[in-house]
């Protein structure tokens, strides 16, 4: 059977702006555009070509966007349809197998542009899949998205939580959580390298858990073997769960300003065999529990730092920097000389560089010699694309404080 060729509207570009589409970088900015496609609405789809005419690319289209084109494939021959995603899904699916489900059951699915899938993040958790649709282009393929998930993963429901205010720049309603398919319960039991969870997908903060932190919790282990641990923005536990896990005489302290979030950590460690009344949970500012505990004299083995992103915007970096060496100056006080210092940011705007050139103020502030141990970023279901670097956004770091 001879395939018929796909067309759909054009887009074209001025000179040169091909290239780094080429290199698989997967926008295009409106300015790049020298004619935009006429008569489709946000989030239709559309063919780019060059500006000498030859096809580039096929993507969708945001006339309100500043990225103006996200690119789905670079094959002329593949039409943008069910067969698509599925696709997409089964590779996706494929990069994934390199968890054993006995061990580790949640993981993120479906990484956006990482995954060729612009505007898409899927997050699954044992078999529940909780989806966030980001652009004009992946809504328009909604239905299609819910359909290709359900078949390829044999998950028993799709839950969507569409809350994200960055939804409105896209034209698109901000929607209160809701299952797409199948039914999803109010909290899912989970396994991370064998340590068990209880997620609540429909309220906890991301989609539930803060599963890109995987491979940080395991290197974390080995440090925390039968020491004092204090866990700074612990959310519900999961670094403190896995730092109690290491040694059974590991004493940890765990502190996050959200009391449901301090409750799940308390019950995290029951469900997996730890006594909580051997450990310490508080309800409070990072930043004043730190001042105290310096001012008390408090000293531990080993901290962990794993803040919410302080800046969203280029404009907020400069202040950002500033609480991020505020932060890694008070955690690195309450450490014992020798001990080891987790450090993470989740601010896009702030790079690997920019967080080590805090900890080196803080350390030079401090006289204190630090020692790099280990550097991480994203785990590996949280591909990046090589073209895209810009699209990273975590950096952690293990390193040790004389
Ligand atoms: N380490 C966690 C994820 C941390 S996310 C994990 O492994 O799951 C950031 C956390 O910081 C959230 O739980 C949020 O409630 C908490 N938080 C934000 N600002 C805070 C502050 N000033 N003091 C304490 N906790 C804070």
């Amino acid at each position: 059977m001879v395939s018929l060729p796909v067309h759909y509207p054009t887009a074209s570009l001025r000179p040169h702006r091909e290239e780094s589409l080429q290199s698989g970088h997967l926008w295009i900015f409106s300015g790049a555009l020298q004619q935009s496609p006429h008569w489709i609405e946000a989030g239709g789809l559309v063919d780019v070509k060059s500006s000498t005419g030859e096809f580039v690319a096929r993507g969708y289209y945001n006339p309100q966007t500043d990225i103006a084109i996200r690119i789905l494939t670079h094959d002329a021959g593949e039409a943008i349809d069910g067969a698509f995603f599925r696709h997409r899904i089964r590779s996706a699916i494929e990069l994934r197998q390199v968890f054993e489900p006995e061990q580790t059951n949640t993981y993120r699915l479906v990484h956006s542009e990482g995954d060729g899938l612009p505007g898409l993040v899927v997050d699954r958790y044992a078999d529940i899949l909780v989806a966030q649709i980001h652009t004009a282009g992946m809504e328009r393929q909604r239905s299609v998205l819910i359909d290709a998930l359900m078949k390829e993963t044999g998950a028993t429901g799709v839950l969507l939580r569409n809350e994200s205010q960055s939804r409105r720049r896209e034209g698109l309603e901000v929607e209160e959580p809701a299952a797409a398919a199948g039914d999803v319960p109010e909290q899912v039991a989970v396994r991370e390298n064998g340590a068990q969870f209880l997620v609540d997908p429909w309220r906890g903060q991301k989609t539930g858990f803060f599963i890109d932190q995987r491979d940080k919790r395991a290197a974390l282990r080995k440090y925390a073997r039968n020491k004092r641990v204090l866990d700074c923005f612990s959310y519900t536990g999961g670094f403190s769960v896995y730092a109690a896990l290491s040694g059974n005489a590991t004493i940890v302290t765990s502190v996050d300003i959200s009391a449901p979030a301090i409750e799940a950590a308390r019950k995290h460690f029951a469900l997996n065999g730890l006594e909580p009344n051997d450990h310490e949970f508080l309800i409070a500012d990072v930043f004043d529990y730190l001042e105290r505990a310096l001012r008390n004299g408090e000293q531990f083995d080993v901290v962990a730092l794993d803040p919410p992103a302080f800046a969203k915007t280029q404009s907020a970096r400069s202040q950002a920097l500033k609480a991020y060496r505020r932060l890694n100056t008070l955690g690195m006080q309450v450490l014992r000389p020798g001990g080891i210092l987790l450090t993470c940011s989740c601010s896009g705007v702030v790079g690997m560089d920019d967080l080590l050139g805090t900890l080196a103020q803080a350390a030079r502030y401090l006289r204190r010699p630090v020692q790099l141990l280990e550097s991480y970023t994203h785990g590996v279901d949280h591909p990046i694309n090589l073209a895209m670097p810009e699209t990273a956004y975590l950096k952690a770091v293990f390193c040790r404080v004389g």
